[in-house]
């Protein structure tokens, strides 16, 4: 077997980046040592979103998300592709007036945002508790079907199941004893990425999610509080936030929490219960609901918040394709655009030093 380039890792990165090398020309072997699209990717929301955390975050996740719309017509229907919106909401004034400096930043970037006031709010999502001072509406955002996604980003790569032991400039080795080489090698093994290169700063950051019975129209925007961008891009050891996702089954995805230092992937029932009476005080219906399954993930996070995309340092024909924390659903697909430009050699839309491992100490000794 013999291929131009080899992707490891069968998440959605790794899909993603094996379509963009597909549509350059170049032979694909795709290698995966479980089931694709069974990752962090299985454990995931979703939530194809914009996020104004720093400027690169925002470059990255808004082209991503105009790259899932340039998607739309050919998407297959189990991706479940619906542009629901985001809707930040703000539970008191003060989250309230923090936004209209948000809708500024998003609009000042092409991004279309509304202010909600409280009458708006409630128009729009009848379910939350009484008391919220409004909200912010970006109407692009998506939601799909991770797993499936995955697995239609990756047809036309041929799929090679094996474990990865060793990866070195241009080539890998299986457990199994075989090498391979190719002149284009991605690593996107997700939080796994570490095994291979241990100077990586990527730590394991687990979540919860929790999915409902079928409430169809209960909710319609995917729903986060405001505050979730402290628990999503601070340091806190353990956090969770309230975000709520209506699915096109009728049922609600319910997040989000985030720890530190836990490698053990059983759902922890004081995690559920802190994750979910948030989620009851923004929305009181779901104390009525049933909760039919509840599943962890963890999430490959970087000090930054931001992935680690590019060569692989002191190589030139490897590449990494990692860290992407709780936003490498939607940023798949400005990941694999960035290989592409970088294989090519070619300026892209992005400022692929922004995402390099360079940017961190530790990777350039
Ligand atoms: C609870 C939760 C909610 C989330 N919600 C969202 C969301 O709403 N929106 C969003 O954009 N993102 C979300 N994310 C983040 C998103 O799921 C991840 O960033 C994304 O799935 C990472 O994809 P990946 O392909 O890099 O990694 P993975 O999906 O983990 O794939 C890596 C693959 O590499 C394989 N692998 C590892 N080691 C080897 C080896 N040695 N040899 C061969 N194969 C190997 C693994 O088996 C795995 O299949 C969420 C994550 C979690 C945990």
């Amino acid at each position: 077997m013999t291929f131009d380039a080899l992707v490891v890792g069968g998440g959605i990165v790794g899909a993603a980046c094996a379509r963009a090398l597909l549509r350059e020309g170049l032979s694909v072997g795709w290698i995966e040592r479980e089931a694709v699209g069974g990752g962090a990717t299985a454990a995931g929301m979703g939530h194809v979103v914009v996020m104004d955390d720093s400027e690169a975050q925002f470059a990255l996740t808004r082209y991503s998300r105009e790259l899932w719309d340039a998607l739309v017509e050919e998407m297959p229907k189990d991706v479940e592709f619906e542009r629901r919106g985001t809707l930040w909401v703000a539970a008191d004034e003060e989250e309230l007036a923090a936004v209209s400096s948000k809708k500024t930043f998003y609009e000042e970037r092409g991004v279309q945002a509304e202010l909600l006031d409280a009458k708006a709010l409630y128009e729009a999502e009848p379910e939350l508790r009484e008391g919220m001072a409004g909200g912010f509406l970006v109407a692009g955002d998506s939601v799909i079907y991770a797993p499936c996604a995955t697995r239609w980003l990756g047809v036309g790569a041929t799929r090679i199941t094996g474990e990865v032991i060793d990866m070195g400039d241009g080539w890998v080795k299986l457990r199994n004893g075989d090498e391979l080489s190719a002149a284009v090698v991605v690593c996107a093994m997700g939080t796994w990425a570490t095994e291979l290169f241990p100077a990586l700063p990527v730590k394991p950051r687990k979540g919860h999610l929790a999915i409902t019975d079928r409430y169809p129209g209960a909710v319609r925007h995917q729903l986060i509080e405001l505050g979730y961008l402290k628990s999503a891009h601070g340091n806190a050891t353990e956090s969770v936030a309230f975000n709520v996702q209506p699915r096109k089954t009728g049922q609600l995805l319910i997040g989000s929490s985030r720890q530190y230092g836990v490698t053990n992937g059983a759902v922890e029932e004081h995690m559920v219960s802190r994750m979910l009476s948030r989620a009851v005080r923004y929305l009181p219906a779901l104390a009525e609901m049933s909760v039919l399954r509840l599943w962890t993930g963890f999430r490959a996070a970087t000090p930054d918040k931001l992935p680690i995309v590019g060569l692989c340092p002191g190589m030139s024909r490897s590449y990494l394709a990692t860290g992407h924390e709780g936003l490498g659903i939607t940023t798949s697909l400005g990941t694999a655009e960035l290989i592409a430009d970088l294989v090519q050699r070619r300026t892209g839309v992005l400022n692929a030093e922004s995402y390099s491992a360079g940017r961190f100490a530790e990777c350039r000794s």
